[in-house]
């Protein structure tokens, strides 16, 4: 039994080289700890939380959201965690009339049943729509606009095609689908379509579901055209909670994130018929998709016509949160979250990491059960209505943000998850340590490190900065806590073909994705495994020379993009060359220091901006947020390169002279956090 024991243990994690935060002799302790905790983990629990948390459509709002919500709240009770459910409510509104056409044609507007998978056929399936759209009765012309982004409408206006008091089409891809809507608004378009091309998502990169796992004729993808640039969360309370029976919230009028038109997303099926009335030029050869037409840019002779309605109801958002009480630290947080809210069934987005969430939870609580207590409290949290904007976890952040900024040492985040390489984006100071975890956890299909094979596709490592698209938002742009979004994904795994429409269900994932729950186990793995590391740590784990080395990388970007238009910046080399100088003096502190804690942790703070980026003052990352024009996408140093990309050279001068700032106070942080280590 011991021998087998220990063979299982050896077989879930590596053990090479130093582990950051620990020395040797603490290190072979974690290292005995960590083989009994990743040895938790098991493939066919997470296929059975996927069954449960996947069997019915539980959009934010709904009854069946709620009940995923206490099944994951009971098999946390089951682990022997403390857990609870915290409600907020906010404005989710559900879809009315949807009523597209033009001349004889009538779009679907509604997605096949496929005998080979029963969740296509339920009836509680929400129609497809998009979160925020504005109401509306609009007759127009149509014109074709590719992606929708602001280079397409400048390429429009040289050919002299007017989309003002038009209904724009664009495709799904390149950026964020609420920025497609926004710029269409920008440019004057009176609505906005969003189809999904068969070239970014359909048969033109493999077989459409049912035989593949690609989209289908009449496959949509709903999602949230929130205006997520500005802040994310509740439209109607930024910058608060907005609970049940508590503070006053905005009205409809008031805020500043709804989507001034209407919007409606359709399949390829429904858009064919509008695109191939386009008259007008054709279109430039990277617009056309892969549809077996001539794309023609527009307008149409014959209007179309879009009736939108929404019932724009308040509704209940249901955070499960679970907590281990460190016992020597309680008062320093060790949190990891995915959510649980689906626009369908979702067994990809987002029961895939929630999954692992729940085995993550449960191996601590098995070690719970032997009386093992971490260092630091740990807290795994499931957030309701992501879909809609990032809504439970930023609620729940804005509750507790005095807290979470004096307790909060890293947000570990995953989302939908398949089989492949680890994707990961975090902040710059945890990528020694990310590269270690990474290091020690198996790779289930080669039995190489989880590492070896993002090595494969990318070197040096690198984390990729963090913009949006989940649940780090809050903590990461808002609060200032370091944060981490990680899952492993391929090109048919990542579950594009039918993101965000029924057929993301436990029958496509079970054919088209991590099948034997093998990488569902790794995740689990990555994400128990970086827990751990930070929970226990005698010194909390970040290192600057690479966050130093990275910040200066994107410097030298902007900089760049200064010289290129010209803008004369003010001197932030200096302040880089202190942080660099305050990384190195810290290295050598580390070296010879035994413990260290909050002044570490508490160094991220130092990068918030204390105004915020220029017109969105909810965002307060100097480093990292997400770009006003790609939604999802990161920009690195967003104050100073977004003012350069948007022409506000004063504002760029500003920018940089804060920026200046904000690396001086960082690299102050860091000489303090050295000095306090203790030997
Ligand atoms: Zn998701």
């Amino acid at each position: 039994m011991k021998l087998t024991l220990a063979l299982l243990f050896a077989a879930a994690a590596y053990a090479q080289g130093p582990i950051r935060g620990f020395s040797e002799e603490a290190a072979a302790k974690q290292r005995a700890l960590e083989a009994k905790l990743l040895a938790v983990p098991d493939a066919r629990r997470l296929e059975a939380h996927m069954k449960a948390m996947a069997s019915e459509p539980h959009h934010a709002g709904s009854p069946a959201s709620r009940k995923v919500a206490e099944y994951a709240l009971s098999q946390l009770r089951a682990a022997g965690l403390e857990a609870k459910i915290e409600t907020f409510e906010a404005l989710l509104p559900y879809p009315k009339d949807r009523q597209l056409s033009m001349g004889k044609f009538t779009a679907r507007l509604s997605e096949p049943n496929f005998a080979e998978d029963p969740d296509s056929t339920d009836k509680n399936q929400l129609p497809t729509f998009n979160a925020y759209s504005a109401d509306g009765d609009v007759t127009a012309p149509l014109v074709y606009v590719n992606y929708g982004v602001p280079e397409d409408y400048e390429y429009l206006k040289k050919q002299g095609v007017d989309v003002r008091g038009k209904i724009v089409i664009a495709r799904y891809g390149q950026a964020w689908r609420g920025v497609k809507p926004k710029v269409a608004a920008e440019n004057g378009a009176v609505a906005c379509l969003i189809y999904s091309d068969p070239k970014d998502d359909g048969y033109f990169r493999g077989d459409v579901y049912p035989a593949g796992a690609y989209r289908c004729e009449y496959g949509v993808q709903r999602g949230s055209v929130m205006d997520m640039s500005i802040h994310v969360g509740d439209p109607l309370s930024p910058g608060f909670a907005s609970e049940p029976g508590g503070a006053k919230r905005m009205t409809l009028k008031e805020s500043k994130t709804l989507m001034p038109i209407p919007v409606l997303p359709i399949s390829y099926g429904d858009a064919k018929p509008l695109l191939e009335a386009l008259s007008g030029p054709t279109a430039p050869e990277n617009w056309r998709g892969a549809l077996p037409i001539t794309y023609k840019i527009g307008p149409g002779t014959t209007p179309v016509k879009l009736k939108l309605t929404h019932d724009w109801g308040t509704r209940p958002v249901h955070n499960v949160i679970a907590t281990i009480r460190g016992s020597v630290y309680p008062d320093e947080w060790v949190l990891y979250g995915n959510h649980h809210d689906a626009w369908v069934n979702g067994a990809n987005d987002p029961i895939s990491g929630a999954a692992a969430v729940l085995e993550t939870a449960r191996a601590f609580g098995e070690l719970y059960k032997t009386g093992w207590r971490p260092q630091r409290t740990i807290v795994f949290a499931l957030w309701d209505a992501e879909e809609y904007g990032l809504i439970g976890s930023t609620e729940w952040v804005e509750k507790h943000l005095p807290e979470l900024k004096e307790k909060a040492v890293a947000y570990f985040n995953s989302d939908s998850s398949g089989k492949g390489v680890l994707g990961l984006g975090a902040t710059p100071a945890l990528n020694l340590f990310l590269e270690q975890v990474s290091r020690d956890v198996k790779d289930p299909a080669t039995g190489e490190s989880v590492l070896a094979q993002m090595l494969k596709v990318q070197k040096p490592f690198q984390p990729r900065p963090l913009g949006s698209g989940s649940d780090y938002v809050g903590f990461v742009h808002h609060g200032g806590i370091a944060g981490v979004n990680f899952g492993f994904s391929s090109a048919a795994s990542s579950g594009g073909g039918v993101y965000h429409s029924i057929f993301d269900s436990f029958a496509w994932y079970k054919r088209f994705s991590d099948g034997e729950f093998v990488y569902g186990k790794a995740l689990a793995q990555v994400a128990a495994m970086s827990v751990v590391r930070m929970s226990e740590a005698p010194i909390v784990p970040f290192e600057f020379t690479r966050a130093a080395a990275t910040i200066r990388k994107s410097w030298g970007e902007v900089d760049k993009l200064a010289a290129d238009k010209n803008v004369g910046l003010p001197n932030v080399t200096a302040s880089l060359d202190k942080l660099d100088a305050a990384a190195k003096e810290f290295e050598a502190q580390y070296a010879s220091a035994k413990s260290g804690t909050r002044e570490v942790y508490l160094t991220e703070r130092a990068l918030l901006l204390p105004e915020g980026l220029p017109g969105r003052p909810w965002y307060k990352n100097s480093v990292s947020a997400p770009g006003q024009y790609t939604g999802y996408g990161a920009k690195t140093i967003a104050g100073v390169r977004e003012s350069l990309e948007l022409g506000q050279r004063a504002q760029a001068v500003a920018q940089a002279k804060v920026f200046a700032q904000v690396m001086e106070n960082y690299a102050a942080a860091i000489t303090a956090a050295g000095a306090k280590l203790k030997r």
